[in-house]
């Protein structure tokens, strides 16, 4: 009895073994397939990557690992940033910097409307003031007005930002 459910269980062992060594050969069949199929649409092939289409980042220069998250290892696997993934020179794929700084403008310059907005005001009228208020905060920031008493923690972080989010928008809404 006992030697028969050892032999079921050598059995049912190999078969589990077989079925993933055949999911691993179709994964790599997937893989070969897709590297052919990119290798055959290359025509000048990308001096960065090698055609990968991937580069391997060091900390310092860093874009972005595939889960947009910077980790603290020496080198960190990411999209190209020559050919955005195409692995070809002359045909890059989205460029992933230039599209996250367009929606960091569309998002800064529809936050300045927003204030506008709740201010009741249009913001070409608005325009003028909201360069004087990140004047003003700039001000704040003094070595002088620093020392002032009463100063919250976090108020020299959060005042420098709030300037550099508003000329960021008023910026970008120039710029449209
Ligand atoms: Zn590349």
């Amino acid at each position: 009895m006992a030697v028969e459910l050892t032999e079921v269980n050598v059995s049912e062992k190999s078969k589990t073994t077989k079925k993933a060594q055949q999911e691993q050969e179709a994964a790599d069949h997937e893989q070969a397939e897709h590297v052919a199929w990119r290798s055959a649409r290359i025509v000048h092939t990308c001096g960065r990557c090698g055609g990968t289409g991937y580069f391997m980042y060091s900390n310092s220069g860093l874009w972005r690992n595939m889960q947009g998250r910077i980790v603290m290892h020496a080198f960190t696997p990411g999209v190209c940033d020559a050919c955005w993934g195409s692995g070809d020179a002359d045909r890059p794929w989205t460029d992933l910097r230039k599209l996250e700084q367009e929606h960091s403008e569309a998002l800064a310059a529809a936050s300045v409307e927003d204030l506008a907005r709740a201010a009741g005001v249009k913001y070409e009228s608005m325009r003028a003031a909201t360069t004087s208020i990140a004047d003003v905060l700039e001000q704040s920031m003094t070595p002088e007005a620093l020392k002032a008493k009463g100063r919250p923690i976090g108020f020299r972080e959060l005042t420098r930002h709030l300037a550099t989010v508003i000329r960021n928008a008023i910026a970008a809404r120039a710029s449209e």
